[in-house]
């Protein structure tokens, strides 16, 4: 029997991780620095949420959940996306009563039954947010120029910022009516989904990716073009704001999300690198949300970011990550004697918070030689029957070869001060 990772999902092995580490701690670093607190949600609720809280028209919620029924009968299941659970959780304690807005960041695995030959994966990692509370447009912008600043301290250059409104049930249902009437004519051209989008949810048949529809869809009318008095304010706001905090912008009136549960401002990042342009991050607000999910009329606005996504862009964009030096030191053993005396020195380094490795296969002193140099560990500390006896050792620097007696038992004070 030889097993093998399920399709879609993949290992991160402990030689790439530094990369996911350096992404994941800038983006905590950013949110802590816009007043966000981390939220750990399960890996699965009950379906109902998500067919309420991503939307029953949604392509994810009728083609890509991962639902099954457990031992007890429930029908669980493994969360698509962050924002529906960070809701619950909202809701469940009860967080309305907190002062607004509550921010809150994840850093999530989420599932999929996604078309792995699109090189898509159904195991996936994402970063995210969500504020509830405020009804913008000063947090719009605010979220938005987090994101320019998590792209800034990660070296991501050549990305664009795409904004649109898609309004209020008020504008909306003006709006439908208008869209209706324009597909109306051409019903028969039309894909099924779009077909079932025309009475459920008309504003989606502008992001059908069917090459037959996707030539109406480029000449509906625009849902910016109608936008009621308040949601117009709305948005020519969040555009003075993102001028104010220098931030570029394309209006692109064809961001509808796919998402049901989106209100007024939608935004994307996408990628102009060369090779790797599409959607690095999309987001937008959901005022109606808690609401729907049978809470009280909270406001939220959120964003996701792919971050097997972002780090391929990383990749693309050759972006230096450092890979730490955990082990500062290697203790090479001469002869048996000196084993006991390096172990005690290890335990004492590791205390004072320094990395160090020693033989553990009882490899010959070549071997372990051998061993360091591979793994690249910077420092090395040689102990046999001579440094015993002189309680003196040399710290070997691998880089230049430079080496430095000192005291065995000054080894810890040694490394603390380096
Ligand atoms: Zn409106
Ligand atoms: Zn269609």
């Amino acid at each position: 029997m030889r097993y093998a990772a399920q399709k879609g999902t993949k290992d991160i092995l402990p030689q790439d991780i530094y990369r996911w580490h350096k992404a994941e701690r800038t983006f905590a670093d950013v949110c802590h620095s816009y007043g966000y607190e981390e939220i750990r949600i399960p890996t699965f609720e009950q379906t109902d949420l998500f067919q309420r809280g991503v939307g029953d028209t949604t392509d994810v919620v009728q083609k890509e959940m991962y639902t099954f029924d457990d031992k007890g009968g429930r029908s669980v299941t493994l969360r698509p996306e962050g924002t529906a659970g960070v809701c619950r959780s909202f809701i469940e304690n009860g967080m309305t009563s907190l002062p607004s807005p509550v921010r809150m960041f994840y850093n999530i695995t989420a599932f999929r039954y996604e078309n792995v030959q699109k090189g898509r994966m159904r195991e996936f990692h994402q970063f995210g947010l969500e504020a509830f509370g405020s009804e913008g447009p000063e947090i719009d912008a605010e979220i938005i120029s987090l994101l320019t600043v998590f792209f800034e301290k990660m070296g991501v250059k050549h990305t664009k910022l795409c904004i649109n409104s898609i309004g209020c049930p008020t504008c909306r249902a003006q709006y439908n009516a208008i869209l209706k009437d324009y597909f109306r004519p051409h019903m028969d051209e039309l894909c099924d989904d779009c077909k079932a989008r025309f009475d459920k949810n008309p504003l989606r048949m502008i992001d059908c990716k069917v090459e037959g529809c996707k030539k109406y869809a480029a000449d509906a009318p625009r849902l910016i073009d109608y936008l009621c008095e308040d949601c117009n304010n709305h948005f020519e706001t969040l555009k003075k704001e993102l001028e104010n905090l220098g931030i570029e912008y394309t209006i692109d009136p064809g961001i509808v999300r796919g998402l049901d549960y989106y209100t007024r401002t939608v935004f994307e990042f996408v990628s102009e690198n060369v090779g790797t342009q599409g959607t690095i991050c999309g987001g937008g607000r959901y005022d109606g949300l808690i609401e729907s999910l049978g809470g009280s009329k909270v406001p939220g606005i959120g964003f996701a970011m792919g971050a097997e996504r972002f780090l391929m862009e990383c990749e693309a964009q050759e972006i230096a990550f450092d890979k730490p030096d955990h082990v500062k030191v290697y203790f090479a053993d001469l002869c048996p004697e000196a084993k006991p005396v390096i172990s005690k020195a290890c335990l004492d380094l590791r205390k004072a918070g320094i990395g160090c490795e020693r033989d553990l296969t009882g490899r010959s002193f070549k071997a372990q030689m051998k061993y360091a140099n591979k793994a690249g560990i910077p420092y090395l500390i040689v102990i046999g029957e001579d440094e015993i006896s002189n309680g003196k050792v040399n710290v070997k620097n691998m880089a230049d070869g430079s080496s430095e007696e000192i005291l065995i038992n000054g080894i810890t004070d040694y490394f603390g001060n380096k």
